[in-house]
């Protein structure tokens, strides 16, 4: 089972819980609109490409829709509905203003120079600008785009309308973007993990971590915990892993991992699989990294009490049933890693009021935001006896769901 019918099988479950119709279920799942764009750029060889571009919107009952721009090799229009899907969900279970979104290119950005990505951003702009706006659907960064692409975005978007910074958020500094936003999953991820263990009445101090992914959420995540007093035994990247039973020293990885590109050999520690991580004796497990990760054996040798999605759609659906039955306690993704959807909200409500706020405002409001939206996705579980991810689709679909029959169709 995917990724795809994953999803579908955890709104499945909650649409039970909420009784809804059959009618009202197709009417949440059909994305409002579905764009699919040609893009034709010259290369740098003077040869010209052609790359297909997608955005989805899924849904603005709630507000504009908001989601990010992927460039991966393997971006399709499922692969993008799923996740347009999954946004609406995650800004409705954290109380954001908005709808969700998602968009990408299938294209392989490594593949592209400088200019090249540069033109096929511009090209995508041009051809989805009409769609898009700050009122309508902001787009952000996702996999494979960054800061500078998302200026390119900005850019052009302006050409045809104007000044319009709060269009996209993820943006540089210097170009009307937020304080705080490249550590805002990572930080979103700690702050759900100390809820959490706070719920479960488990000390954070002292316990013991295995981390996938030391990218930009992965990173921030261990960062953020290793500061908290947590100790990261376990991490791996694409290239390898490192193990040190008595800790890993965060800051020291990090600048090994950015000299060395990869993780892998860090000074004192002990090398390690993908599959060993996954299985370590370790009380907290964050997927960090791709989804897919948790499948049905995995999940029966997983032997950590507590697992944070940090990256999107980490656990199959049958993987979890097995978790759920095993009770470790699994924070799903739509609440873990709503960090940066949620400071890509205050980058936008900044620039709709042209009024900048510092590091310490983002901080505090990520915390309150991000605190409330645990509790209210415990209290649910607690209620109705269902697991976390089933109490937080409960929450994010029934918000939908009752802004749509409120406003009428
Ligand atoms: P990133 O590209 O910065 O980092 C990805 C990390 O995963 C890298 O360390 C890479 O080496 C590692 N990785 C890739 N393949 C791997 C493999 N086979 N085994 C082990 N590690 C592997 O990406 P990111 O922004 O940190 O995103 C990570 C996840 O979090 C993704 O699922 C993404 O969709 C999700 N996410 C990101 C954000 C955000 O704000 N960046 C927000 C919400 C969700």
């Amino acid at each position: 089972m995917n990724t795809i019918e994953a999803a579908l099988y955890y709104f499945n479950q909650a649409a039970n819980h909420l009784e809804l119709s059959a009618p009202v279920r197709k009417l949440l799942l059909t994305p409002k609109r579905e764009l699919k764009v040609q893009i034709a750029i010259p290369l740098d060889n003077g040869e010209v490409a052609t790359f297909i571009g997608f955005r989805i919107q899924h849904d603005d009952a709630r507000g504009p829709m908001k989601g990010g721009l992927r460039y991966h090799p393997e971006v399709d229009a499922d692969e993008v509905t799923t996740l347009a899907q999954l946004m609406t969900w995650k800004t409705a279970v954290v109380d954001l203003p908005y709808g969700g979104a998602k968009g990408g290119i299938g294209v392989d950005p490594k593949s592209l120079s400088r200019n090249e990505l540069e033109r096929i951003t511009r090209g995508f702009i041009d051809a989805i600008h009409d769609t898009i706006g700050p009122d309508r659907d902001i787009p952000a960064p996702d996999m494979g785009t960054n800061a500078q692409v998302m200026a390119w975005a900005v850019n052009q978007y302006e050409k045809y309308h104007g000044f319009s910074p709060a269009v996209i958020t993820g943006k540089p500094l210097e170009l009307h973007g937020s304080q705080g936003r490249e550590e805002a999953t990572g930080r979103g991820v700690m702050i759900i993990t100390k809820a959490t263990f706070a719920a479960l009445h488990r000390p954070l101090s002292g316990a013991k971590v295995a981390l996938q992914g030391f990218g930009n959420v992965g990173y921030f995540a261990a960062a953020f915990l290793h500061e908290a007093g947590a100790k990261i035994l376990g991490v791996t990247d694409v290239t390898g892993g490192v193990w040190n039973p008595l800790g890993l020293d965060v800051p020291a990885l990090k600048k090994w991992a950015a000299e060395k590109g990869s993780v892998a050999g860090f000074p004192g520690s002990t090398p390690l699989t993908n599959d060993e991580l996954l299985r370590s004796d370790v009380d907290l497990l964050i997927p960090a990294a791709l989804g897919g990760v948790l499948t049905e054996e995995i999940a029966r040798d997983v032997r950590a009490k507590v697992i944070i999605e940090a990256a999107n759609a980490p656990t199959l659906a049958v993987a979890d049933e097995v978790l759920n039955k095993k009770g470790i306690v699994v924070v799903p993704d739509i609440l873990a890693n709503a960090g940066g959807v949620t400071v890509s909200y205050f980058e936008w409500v900044q620039n709709l009021q042209q009024f900048r706020w510092d590091l310490a405002k983002i901080r505090g409001e990520l915390d309150r935001i991000m605190t409330a939206g645990f509790d209210e996705v415990w209290r649910v579980s607690r209620e109705r006896k269902v697991s976390l991810r089933t109490a937080a689709y409960i929450i994010g679909i029934g918000r939908v769901a009752r802004a749509t029959q409120l406003a009428g169709y």
